[in-house]
């Protein structure tokens, strides 16, 4: 391979530049806006900067959050102080700080809009406004919005959810995370530096209505949106036989982050698979020629995360909309975070992003005598001794 040609540098895009450069691969990166604030709580798991601790170990300005509230309707509120924090950068600072470091393995950036790419022979011709370049090989990095309909994850209407908010002046130290009665998606206040990002996310529900209730809840939690600018994008959020038709990978292309549909279908993480997702198809590409590279991308991709990911995509719904125990599951999720510490210590594992989906079921009914025990009893001590449990 002589020269790579990355379509998009947000985190997925430039993190695969810098790996494939400082491999001595020539790369050019294309970015039609460069650094710049997308909208996205900006929050990054234990899981991500464990991986990659230079997440962590950086002067990026960013907030370390290490208490989280989860509400549900009918069940309250329970504080969960997080083991392991959650770090919330501005997008703008994470996207910039990931741009420079491709830069210095020796990446070239180009402000540039790729509006389309044509394969010729075994390379691939790609136009600009400025003219056309020449590659040998494509990553697909252009985000949910991919504009280039023949590569990447062909998402339906139901592989996405709409996210939509406002960046309102405000500082906490905690992230709200509020459940809605019929809602396959949740509230979530996060807070940045300077700011706070309060968004919506849902599926199946039409974006006005999201945000109407994300307008309903800030009103009552007196948060206002005058003068807060307003924000809104799509979040891959795959279907199970989604997962498995998803085109990650082509003749002489492969496709990471948004662009793959890698995102978290229940909690909409995305940041940490754009860059994992970068890292397996630098390595696949390195280790392997032709064809043979986007089937080695496939498997890593199945072994490392997405099937965790599919498998997740089967418990969405009823993790929002699911009943237990004669009440709501995210009401019970709450409940049980407040009065058992067995059931709190997964929700501590899910926040650090360290609990697949595919060991939770049995980690839960290891645990359910356990919690249930646990709640019983804390709810007996609640009739002796009201007040309320930090968990
Ligand atoms: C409201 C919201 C909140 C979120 N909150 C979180 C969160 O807190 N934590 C988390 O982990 N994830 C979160 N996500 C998901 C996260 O934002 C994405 O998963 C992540 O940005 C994916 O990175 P990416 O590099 O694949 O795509 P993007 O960050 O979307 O980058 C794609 C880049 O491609 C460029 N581009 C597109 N088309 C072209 C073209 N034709 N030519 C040149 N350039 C192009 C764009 O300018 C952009 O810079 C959130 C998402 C939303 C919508």
């Amino acid at each position: 391979m002589k020269r790579i040609a990355i379509l998009g540098g947000g985190p997925a895009g430039a993190f695969a530049a810098e790996q494939l450069s400082a491999a001595g691969l020539e790369t050019v990166v294309f970015d039609e806006k460069l650094a710049w604030e997308k909208p996205c709580g900006g929050g990054l798991t234990f899981k991500a900067y464990q991986q990659y601790p230079f997440l962590i170990d950086n002067n990026t300005p960013k907030k370390v959050i290490a208490e989280t509230v989860l509400a549900a309707p009918k069940a309250g509120d329970v504080t969960l102080r997080l083991r392991k924090p959650i770090l919330i950068y501005s997008r703008f600072d994470l996207n910039r700080m990931l741009l420079e470091r491709a830069e210095r393995a020796g990446a070239r950036i180009e402000k540039a809009r790729v509006t389309e790419m044509t394969r010729t022979g075994a390379g691939w011709q790609l136009k600009t406004k400025a003219g056309t370049m020449a590659a040998d090989f494509c990553i697909v990095a252009t985000g949910a919005r991919n504009p280039l309909r023949d590569v990447g994850t062909e998402l339906t209407g139901s592989d996405a959810m709409s996210a939509l908010g406002y960046y309102v002046p405000g500082e906490r130290d905690q992230i709200d995370i509020q459940f809605l009665p019929g809602l396959e998606g949740y509230i979530w206040v996060f807070p940045r530096c300077g700011h706070l990002s309060v968004g919506i996310c849902g599926k199946g529900e039409p974006a006005q209505a999201l945000r109407k209730r994300l307008e309903a809840y800030m009103v009552e939690r007196g948060i206002s949106w005058k003068g807060a600018s307003f924000y809104s994008h799509l979040l891959p959020s795959l279907e199970t036989p989604s997962w498995k038709r998803n085109r990650v990978a082509g003749d002489g292309w492969m496709a990471v982050g948004d662009a793959a549909g890698l995102v978290d279908p229940i909690t909409g993480e995305g940041l940490y698979y754009a860059i994992r997702s970068a890292d397996l198809a630098a390595k696949a590409l390195l280790s392997e020629i032709g064809d043979l590279a986007g089937q080695a991308y496939r498997r890593m991709l199945r072994r490392d995360f997405a099937g965790d990911l599919e498998f997740g995509s089967r418990l969405a719904k009823r993790v929002f909309l699911g009943r237990f125990l004669f009440g709501s599951v995210p009401g019970r999720m709450v409940q049980f975070t407040r009065s058992s510490p067995k059931f709190a210590s997964i929700m501590q594992d899910l926040f650090a992003g360290t609990q697949s989906y595919l060991g939770l079921k049995r980690r839960l009914i290891e645990n359910l005598n356990g919690s249930l025990l646990e709640v019983a009893m804390n709810a007996s001590l609640h009739r002796l001794v009201p007040g309320r449990v930090r968990a």
